[in-house]
């Protein structure tokens, strides 16, 4: 069964779904029809047929894409970039600094997902990852801009979800690739919530990034998980607001316990009224779990908590000198 979902998500802009782990709207990546054309996102390896199948049914033959952008490399985003990019020779490979040298060379980036997911269900998720040549790889950083021809994509540094994690303005349209700056918004479902996995998750950063992007964004903001979605400032303030009520859960629940598993269902527990505004069928909401797993989402907040403590720990012995 070969899917090749695709619908229009902004003026010049087409959606294809990767299908990730065989499921309809949980994962886009978006082809750009500039000039050049660009495609944003190629999702994981496990959905490259998914991918591939959907930039042909838009026209795209192997010589046609000029450009493909990943916008950080978690690897339901970027996962099968090296398949992607060996099957469109052409194309440039645009990738924040951070994240760059480890596309390159997946195998830090596959054991780090590895102790997140396990690595059994990331293989299940995300199969494996091919490097993608060095030479190919443009490295970017917040004010540089990808040229698409007759439009481009200016690139926002938004870290807080990863330190390797860019937003892109599209100058043809004004719509604002958020990718998972906000979080994870599915449309039929009508929640959004954070999406804060290990490892480098920074509230304060996360915060000011979605200030940014509000600045930014002139009418319509397309997520990865999933879709446009033209309500910006409710958004924006309910991404922001989320992101520290859920990080502030962590905290508190960390001074009850220092059990994962128990800090896991006091998140649960305590956050399940966000869905309460969209009653949806439990197979709907599921869908989260795929993407941004509790657990995880817990297990980052954690991780942030014990990073900051550490940091203001140093900046005080520093006072003291
Ligand atoms: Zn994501």
């Amino acid at each position: 069964m070969t899917q090749h979902a695709t619908f229009e998500a902004a003026p010049g802009i087409t959606a294809v779904d990767t299908m990730m782990t065989g499921r309809a709207v949980v994962t886009s990546a978006y082809l750009i029809h500039a000039r050049e054309p660009a495609l944003v996102e190629t999702g994981p390896t496990t959905s490259v047929d998914a991918v591939l199948a959907g930039l042909s049914s838009l026209g795209m033959g192997p010589a046609d894409l000029a450009h493909i952008v990943v916008t950080h490399i978690h690897l339901d985003h970027a996962g099968g970039l090296g398949r992607i990019a060996a099957a469109f020779p052409n194309a440039v490979v645009w990738i924040h600094q951070r994240g760059a040298p480890h596309m390159a060379d997946p195998s830090r980036l596959v054991s780090s997902a590895a102790r997140v997911y396990g690595e059994d269900r990331m293989l299940r998720m995300f199969g494996t990852v091919d490097p993608t040549p060095s030479g190919r790889i443009h490295a970017v950083d917040e004010g540089d801009v990808v040229p698409l021809g007759d439009r481009s994509l200016e690139v926002m540094y938004t870290p807080g979800h990863a330190s390797h994690h860019v937003s892109l303005v599209d100058t043809g349209s004004g719509a604002v690739f958020t990718v998972d700056a906000l979080g994870v918004h599915l449309p039929d479902v009508g929640v959004l919530q954070p999406a804060t996995p290990p490892p480098d998750i920074d509230v304060e950063l996360g915060v000011r990034s979605i200030e940014r992007i509000r600045e930014r964004a002139e009418s319509l903001l397309l997520f990865s998980h999933f879709g446009p979605v033209i309500d910006v400032e409710e958004l924006c303030d309910i991404a922001a607001a989320r992101l520290q009520r859920w990080a502030g859960i962590v905290r508190d629940a960390m001074i009850e316990t220092e059990d994962l598993d128990r800090i896991t269902e006091l998140l649960r527990a305590r956050t399940a009224d966000e869905f309460d505004e969209a009653p949806a069928p439990r197979d709907r909401i599921d869908r989260f779990e795929i993407l941004a797993d509790m657990r995880n989402n817990a297990a980052g907040l954690v991780r942030y908590w014990h990073k900051r403590a550490e940091r203001e720990q140093e900046e005080a012995a520093e006072a003291d000198h």
